[in-house]
């Protein structure tokens, strides 16, 4: 599982940080959180491999979310894409599309499967995964996203298999699949002594924009990596408050709180090109605090016990 930030600024773009967007790579499957303006010309600048683009979840319309996303489906268009897309997003979201289609300003070759969201709750449900919404508190409706992957199979002990005189193929699957097997001498194999225990899904919660809010730590909890806007320093509160955003601190609260592993922040103001004084604010309540930057690439990967993430470049 890997997430790929893409635009990490705030409001507008810089030379040095892009309007928000961020992706997630898991299994062969592409998500993407946010589409500010300029979004596609980051994701061919990236690591990021969006032919295979199943999702968009946009949190809210300001345009610093949202503007590359007409220029994004255009491109899409343009390619010989012919898969669905879901695109979900608040209310409004489809008529801002369809208003660019009628004024031909976009042209969509592809199924666009657009779902506004009413309801806090579940939106997708898979065999290997679930993303769920919920309302975030900021100037207009703004939904955060949390994306978890469900428990998965313990390791399969391919050392005692071999050493059992156990062959690759078909009986290693049914033991991989809980079944037991009798083997043809008589043996009789459970699947639990070979399969490990059953281990933890890894998660991601995507929180922006918004201030602190009870949904952030319901949508965070325990996840493996909390992605949170850190708009403004603590000094700048009073504005944090009044713009429906958070400060560093509060986003370094928010992870504290909900029992996440890591933090990322992002959503960085451009009165701040130096961010060290985020980075400082929030690890001191946080210490597992990441700024993101552009093009950051973080592997997110989990154990039973403990995840982990680290970054690639
Ligand atoms: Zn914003
Ligand atoms: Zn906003």
């Amino acid at each position: 599982m890997r997430v790929i930030t893409l635009g990490t600024g705030a409001g507008r773009p810089t030379l040095s940080r892009n309007t928000s967007a961020t992706g997630l790579e898991f299994k062969g499957e592409t998500f993407l959180f946010d589409c500010g303006e300029g979004t596609q010309v980051q994701l061919m600048r990236s690591a990021f491999h969006w032919g295979k683009l199943s999702a968009i979840f946009i949190g809210h319309m300001h345009g610093d979310h949202l503007n590359g996303l007409p220029g994004l489906l255009g491109t899409l268009s343009l390619s010989d894409r012919q898969e669905t897309l879901k695109i979900f997003g608040p209310p409004g979201l489809k008529e801002y599309l369809r208003l660019l289609v009628e004024c031909k300003n976009l042209w969509l070759r592809f199924p666009a499967e657009i779902q506004e969201i009413k309801e806090a709750g579940i939106l997708l449900d898979t065999a290997e995964y679930q993303v769920e919404t919920a309302l975030l508190d900021h100037t207009i409706e703004c939904w955060g996203y949390v994306f978890r992957e469900k428990a998965r199979r313990g390791h399969f002990n391919r050392q005692k298999a071999k050493l059992l005189g156990i062959p690759e193929g078909p009986i290693r699957a049914r033991l991989v699949h809980g079944e037991a097997v009798t083997l043809e001498d008589g043996r009789v194999l459970k699947p639990e002594e070979f399969v490990g225990l059953p281990r933890r899904g890894r998660s991601i919660a995507y929180c922006l924009d918004t201030q602190p809010c009870e949904n952030v730590i319901r949508l965070a909890q325990d996840v493996d990596l909390l992605i949170h806007e850190a708009t403004f320093d603590r000094n700048l509160k009073k504005e944090a408050n009044e713009w429906g955003h958070s400060t560093a601190a509060d986003a370094a609260e928010a992870a504290r709180q909900s029992g996440a592993r890591h933090l990322l922040l992002t959503h960085i103001s451009q009165r701040y090109p130096d961010e060290a004084i985020l980075l400082e604010e929030a690890t001191a309540i946080f210490p597992k605090t990441t700024v993101a930057r552009d093009l950051g690439v973080y592997s997110v990967e989990g154990s039973s016990v403990e995840g982990t993430m680290t970054m690639e470049q």
